[in-house]
């Protein structure tokens, strides 16, 4: 056997899908071959790191969201920090990793086992209450944790391009709990994170191009959401607060937003 059958015939060698004669001529190949050896290791690697990492989400949208984070950062990283060459290789292989990744995730097979029977097409806002109760699982709520909006806004500089407005609002009883990117309707979006006292609210924004649109507050499993559209940039807000409250809160953040900390479109 050659070099280039072997290769072909080593991802099916490794998912024990060749039958038994073909197997035996690349295990042949493989003793001898240094090369393909290694080759085959090398997927081996992928296979089993793609898999670690996949039974640690619970959904392809937020592996997403999580992969595009991490590639988001590296380009956000400045340029000093590649002068060397060991940070250089460091940096590669997550790269790697994450392009193993996003093949798995977008496979229709995978799509279905983590999506469930079912399939339909969701609505934004059914879209925006999951992503809500996802944030809700541990070590999911934030990516830059702060309760300084002079940490939290710069933070998604370079990771989108919209700024989202993270106005203080803890003399108003909501203290800032971070920020995070998710993913929501095809597309990357900042979330801001508020509490009040057990509460939390996420406050999710993304560019969109359209007429305003008034407040709409909606309710379901428990949960109020409101949502609006100004200034080309679609808004939600989401929390299991009481509606009263959440209606205060989102009419301070509108105030703020307008007045100072204005999500601004990035170029
Ligand atoms: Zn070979």
């Amino acid at each position: 056997m050659q070099c280039a059958e072997c290769r072909a015939l080593v991802d099916a060698y490794l998912d024990a899908a060749l039958p038994e004669g073909e197997r035996a001529a690349v295990r042949e190949h493989l003793a001898g071959c240094a090369e393909c050896a290694r080759e085959l290791a090398a997927l081996g690697r992928a296979s089993s790191l793609a898999q670690e990492h996949l039974v640690h989400y619970r959904a392809p949208d937020v592996l997403k969201a999580r992969i595009a984070s991490a590639i988001a950062g590296e380009r956000a990283e400045p340029a000093a920090g590649l002068s060397s060459p060991t940070a250089r290789s460091r940096r590669w292989w997550p790269l790697v990793a994450a392009g193993v990744l996003i093949a798995l995730a977008s496979s229709g097979l995978t799509y279905a086992v983590l999506r469930g029977a079912g399939g339909t097409a969701q609505t934004v806002a059914d879209e925006v209450l999951a992503s809500h109760i996802r944030s809700l699982m541990p070590g999911h709520l934030t990516d830059v944790q702060s309760t300084n909006e002079h940490n939290v806004k710069p933070w998604f500089n370079g990771r989108l391009d919209l700024s989202p407005a993270v106005p203080a609002l803890d003399s108003a009883g909501f203290p800032l709990v971070g920020g995070r990117l998710d993913y929501v309707d095809g597309r990357v979006v900042a979330v801001v994170v508020y509490g009040r006292r057990q509460h939390l609210i996420n406050v999710y924004s993304w560019p969109e191009q359209g007429s305003n649109e008034d407040e709409a507050t909606t309710s379901a499993r428990g949960y109020h959401m409101v949502h609006w559209r100004s200034g080309n940039v679609e808004y939600w807000v989401v929390s299991d607060l009481e509606s009263g409250e959440l209606a205060k809160f989102v009419a301070l953040y509108r105030q703020a937003d307008k007045a100072g900390g204005r999500t601004e479109r990035r170029p």
